[in-house]
């Protein structure tokens, strides 16, 4: 299942989740903290999209290539997600 990360006011970040390996290399390239790692799911989630550098590092290093970056375009917002679809970590914090 793909999941979009979005506060709808920052960039999107989307994952891939049955496609991630939790190889965790996402996690410790992002240089800004974006990426945070769910002990609990072995998984990948953002944490503040909207700080994300669109570096585009957590993409070029993923081996299965399931992480896409979409920079913020004001004039296309992504669709509104429902909130129970975010992993557990993510609504919580
Ligand atoms: S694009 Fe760069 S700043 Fe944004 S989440 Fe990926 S590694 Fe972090
Ligand atoms: S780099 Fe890709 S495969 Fe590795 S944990 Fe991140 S999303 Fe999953």
């Amino acid at each position: 299942m793909t999941r979009f990360f979005s506060n709808y006011t920052a960039h999107v970040i989307k994952i891939d989740l049955e496609k991630c390996v939790g190889c965790k290399k996402c996690y410790n390239t992002c240089h800004v903290d974006v990426i945070r790692w769910d002990e609990k799911s072995k998984r990948p989630f953002p944490k503040y999209p909207e700080e994300c550098a669109t570096c585009n590092w957590c993409e070029i290093v993923c081996p299965v290539k399931c992480i896409e970056v979409i920079p913020r375009n004001p004039w296309r917002m992504p669709e509104p997600y429902p909130k129970e679809e975010y992993p557990l970590s993510y609504v919580e914090k």
